[in-house]
């Protein structure tokens, strides 16, 4: 038989089952980086996304509140000017050139003295809080102390130009100081009037800053959820802006470890890791599970090809054993047959002396008796095989029937030098296969008589013990190994060692023996003998009804 073929083809599946194991592994782990970082790009997409409309909405709000002071006089929405990043009332800016150190000082305590529960201090307090290093930082940080007195800006100018009068110290050009006394006339006069007349003054303060260059733009700022936006030209505004993160995302005002966007300075929009984190860990299990299945199918399809390995080679070596089995037994019964021809020949030739007739006659019968074992044998392992074994139990005469073999054997003892050593007690009987029963003390009998080396002893015993036949056949030959004892019993096993391989034999004697025995409701056994050698032991039921199939 070709054996090569399914060798081929089941290297080629398990290379081919490796191969889309690898590749499907590799698809499902390539998958799972995709998904994880589609999970992570779809976050930062929802990310800008939400920023972008946060912003927007923030914008629109913006532009409504702005159209809103359009049309009023809230003192919330005042007009600023960004100076270098801090904000000033436009009104004052222009003036503070003018403020000595001192001045800003006292303005700084009476701003103090009379500080509103007005919602833009935080931003005047910011605007104060600005490090003084220059007379002109004073000045700005009066001008936002100004704004904390919750005046009209133009009364907060007319306060302002009184205290910078009040000063001798002030460097002011005269036509300013003509104009402001003026102003302040004419505000003892007709207050309504000098409200008036300081919208001019924002205009020369307004004029002054503008040569100042110092207007920003665009000026916000987020101090407890409260907005103060400032528009281009110095458009002042303060609300609290209305942002509703839809989920997962959140808002907070310190920057967070996580993946975040500032929708305005002080709203920094974020989603939490742990919403990323949860997305991951479905992706991980979903993969985790994809991969448990591909290694259950892995394995699967290995303990299936390497099933078919199995008894594929099983089965080539099931052939190769049969193949030897029969040149074995070829072997074994020719050796019989060409005695028992050779002889037969001379015996008809009348070619030998008298006195050797029955030595001729002897042979002859022994090695007859041989081959009808070894064909017995070959026979029942056939029907074992093919599970026809029958055996056909009667009332049989035990103690006789061994006797019987046992002289049977007495040819091949002698011509070996054998010493058979019968226990055989008398008158045992029991319901057996005689043939059955037979072919078991054949084997045993013949292996003892060629495995036995150097000391030629083979001891035979049947004894009955309550309702239990015992039958023993001893020799002091090689032994069995311990590890290949309770192999002995089964289909071609034989001993590899060399003084079992020098002997013929097909490895079925045994195993047909233990069949036979079982039959009859028996079994067989091995141990060592003393000092060397075994004992094969075989118990059977008196009175059991055997088992006919
Ligand atoms: P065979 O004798 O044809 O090889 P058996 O089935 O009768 O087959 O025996 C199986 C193996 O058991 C033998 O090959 C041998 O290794 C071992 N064996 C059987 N009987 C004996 C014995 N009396 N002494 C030593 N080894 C034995």
């Amino acid at each position: 038989m070709n054996t090569r073929l399914p060798r081929v083809l089941t290297t080629g599946l398990l290379a081919l089952m490796a191969g889309l194991f690898v590749t499907t592994f590799l698809l499902n782990r390539s998958q799972y980086t995709a998904s994880i970082s589609s999970a992570e790009a779809s976050h930062s997409t929802l990310l800008k996304q939400q920023a972008k409309n946060l912003r927007d909405n923030i914008a629109r709000q913006e532009e409504q509140q702005f159209a809103f002071y359009g049309t009023s006089q809230a003192l919330d929405a005042e007009l600023f000017l960004v100076l270098d990043d801090r904000v000033v009332p436009a009104c004052t800016a222009g003036l503070l050139e003018y403020v000595s150190e001192q001045t800003a000082d006292e303005a700084f305590q009476q701003g103090i003295a009379r500080l509103p529960n007005h919602e833009a201090l935080p931003f005047f307090e910011m605007a104060a809080k600005r490090p003084i290093l220059t007379p002109g930082d004073l000045y700005q940080t009066l001008g936002a102390y100004f704004n904390m007195l919750e005046l009209d800006s133009n009364i907060q100018t007319v306060c302002c130009i009184l205290a910078l009068l009040d000063r001798s110290d002030i460097p002011l050009p005269k036509s300013q100081i003509v104009f402001f006394n003026n102003l302040l006339q004419e505000q003892a006069e007709n207050l309504e009037q000098i409200k008036a007349r300081t919208g001019n003054l924002w205009e020369t303060a307004y004029t002054i800053d503008q040569k100042l260059v110092r207007r920003k733009g665009v000026y916000r700022a987020t101090i407890d959820e409260k907005t103060l936006s400032v528009a281009e030209g110095g458009l002042a505004l303060l609300y609290t802006p209305n942002i509703n993160p839809t989920p997962p995302l959140q808002l907070t005002n310190a920057i967070p470890d996580a993946l975040h966007e500032e929708i305005i300075p002080g709203f920094i929009a974020f989603i939490p890791t742990s919403a990323i984190e949860d997305a991951k860990r479905t992706i991980h299990k979903q993969y985790r599970t994809g991969n448990g299945i591909l290694v259950l199918m892995f394995l699967l399809g290995s303990g299936l090809v390497g099933g078919m390995i199995i008894s594929a080679r099983r089965q080539r070596e099931l052939d190769a054993m049969k193949t030897e089995f029969i040149a074995t037994v070829s072997h074994e019964l020719r050796t019989p047959l060409s005695l028992i021809r050779l002889h037969a020949e001379t015996l008809h030739h009348g070619r030998i002396p008298n006195d050797k007739i029955d030595d001729y006659h002897q042979t002859i019968l022994t090695e007859a008796e041989r081959l009808s074992g070894i064909v017995n044998n070959v026979l029942d392992f056939s029907r074992m095989e093919r599970n026809t074994l029958q055996i056909h139990p009667e009332p049989t005469e035990l103690s006789a029937l061994c006797e019987n073999i046992a002289d049977s054997f007495q040819g091949r003892l002698h011509q070996d030098g054998f010493e058979l050593e019968k226990k055989i007690n008398p008158d045992i009987g029991a319901m057996v296969d005689p043939l059955a029963f037979s072919q078991i003390v054949f084997n045993l009998l013949d292996n003892a008589l060629k495995y036995s080396d150097g000391e030629k002893s083979i001891r035979i015993e049947l004894e009955q013990s309550n309702d239990q036949i015992i039958l023993r056949v001893a020799d002091q030959g090689i032994g069995i190994p311990d590890k290949l004892k309770k192999h002995i019993f089964d289909d071609f096993v034989r001993s590899d060692d060399p003084k079992v391989t020098a002997r013929r034999g097909s490895g079925i004697g045994l195993s047909v023996a233990r069949q036979l025995a079982e039959k009859m409701n028996g079994n067989i056994e091995v141990m060592n003998n003393e000092p060397h050698g075994s004992i094969f032991t075989v118990n059977l039921k008196e009175n059991d009804e055997a088992t006919g199939g």
